[in-house]
């Protein structure tokens, strides 16, 4: 999601004739899009601010603008801890970002007309900000508004955009993207009418909550071959006490109910885990652990609880540091071995691979896939899988 929206703000800048640079040294201009999950994401991004006053102070002309959660979060406190700062973008105001530029009266003004996206073989769009629920560990609700979800004319004429400049793939995105919902247009409903635009090859999403996975959406999965054969859903833990005390909505039965059922759809799964929530004991954790087995996550990004200042788990009590470390080392052994293990299950199949390079590309289910002949970028394979090394499938040459 930060970056659909680091490529937003950076059209915004291009209007007013940037182009991009990767050497600080040749920058007239930095733009940090920032993300205040835990806190040592946001650690990082204030500690590449610090260090740009020196950059700063080579030539005070030069600009800093600071945007997304953290600035959010950090309002104006910003500009009073370093003063060199030019800007400061707030997420919940990025559909304002060329307003925000103007009003600075650093840019000149922009171009009438919006520019082209840079052209890419898997475009963002985003279909929803914000957020409606109140997970207890969460900050993003109060740093990205509620749910507003964008009219899906606009989607449809963002994603055809990308498609004219030669994205195959599109990827939705919202954080409770399958809640999407304009008039009667559901996330199935605009799922399928992306698909329909010419030259849209494969359609993915992130991140869907487990809650919203109604039966009209596995119909459309049956139905509708370009959806991504790839779900990422965050489950969090795996014990339904713990998932009662973050709010999640759903029980450890319910949420292994849908897995199950998109499973049987095609689809392959990954997650997110965080360990170490407040109150969460050993047995808690053991289920956490033994959801992982019974879930068959294609791959889970684990995570240690970081308290976040303003949202309700922050006033519970914390579980040590060491607790933490311990549970995470576990956690992170067991799931070591899930991808590869994935991989291994693909030998045999058939892959439809969208080709990235001449000889590598991404089956459906996310799988990466070594082809013996190379193939065009941007077309689909056909990929007989005959072994499997780590996460990568070799496809077999069928002339041999
Ligand atoms: N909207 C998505 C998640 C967005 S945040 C959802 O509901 O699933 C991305 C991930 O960061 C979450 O899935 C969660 O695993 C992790 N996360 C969020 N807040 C956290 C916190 N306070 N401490 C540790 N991890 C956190
Ligand atoms: Fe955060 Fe929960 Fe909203 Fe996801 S659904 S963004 S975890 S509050």
């Amino acid at each position: 999601m930060n970056e659909a929206d680091s490529e937003e703000m950076f059209l915004h800048l291009s209007a007013r004739g940037a182009v991009r640079t990767d050497k600080l040294d040749e920058a007239d201009a930095v733009l940090i899009n920032t993300c205040t999950v835990r806190d040592h994401a946001e650690h990082r991004a204030l500690s590449f601010l610090g260090r740009l006053c020196k950059w700063k102070r080579q030539n005070p002309k030069r600009i800093i603008i600071f945007a997304g959660c953290a600035a959010e979060r950090l309002g104006n406190q910003l500009k009073k801890r370093y003063p060199y700062l030019n800007i400061v973008a707030g997420a919940k105001g990025i559909e304002h970002f060329s307003d925000t530029l103007n009003k600075s009266g650093l840019f000149t003004t922009a171009l009438a007309a919006p520019l082209a996206p840079a052209p890419t073989l898997s475009a963002y769009v985003t279909i929803m900000r914000g957020c409606n629920f109140n997970c207890t560990y969460c900050i993003v609700p109060s740093v990205r508004g509620p749910v507003k979800c964008l009219p899906h004319e606009e989607i449809l004429k963002e994603a055809a955009r990308h498609a004219q400049a030669g994205a195959k793939e599109i990827m939705l995105l919202g954080q409770t993207v399958n809640a999407y919902q304009d008039g009667n247009v559901t996330f199935s409903g605009l799922l399928n009418r992306v698909s329909e635009i010419p030259g849209v090859e494969r359609v993915r999403f992130t991140s869907p909550h487990p809650l919203y996975f109604t039966d009209e959406f596995l119909c459309t999965v049956r139905q509708n071959p370009k959806l991504a054969r790839h779900l990422h859903i965050p489950v969090q833990s795996g014990s339904t006490r713990v998932l009662t005390e973050m709010k999640r909505g759903y029980t450890r039965e319910l949420f292994l109910e849908k897995v199950r059922a998109l499973q049987d759809a095609g689809c392959h799964i990954t997650t997110d885990i965080i360990v170490g929530f407040p109150t969460e004991t050993e047995t808690d954790f053991e289920q956490t652990l033994t959801l992982v087995d019974e879930a068959k996550f294609l791959a889970a990004y684990c995570f240690k609880y970081s308290p976040r200042q303003g949202t309700p788990a922050a006033q519970m009590q914390l579980l040590s540091e060491n607790v933490l470390e311990k549970r995470l080392a576990i956690l992170l052994n067991k799931v070591r071995g899930l991808a590869d293990q994935a991989y291994q299950r693909q030998i045999g199949t058939i892959q439809e691979v969208l080709m990235e390079t001449e000889n590598k590309g991404r089956a459906s289910g996310s799988f990466w896939v070594q082809t013996p002949v190379n193939y065009p970028v941007g077309s689909l394979v056909r990929c007989p899988i005959e072994h499997a090394e780590g996460t990568l499938l070799f496809a077999r040459n069928e002339h041999d």
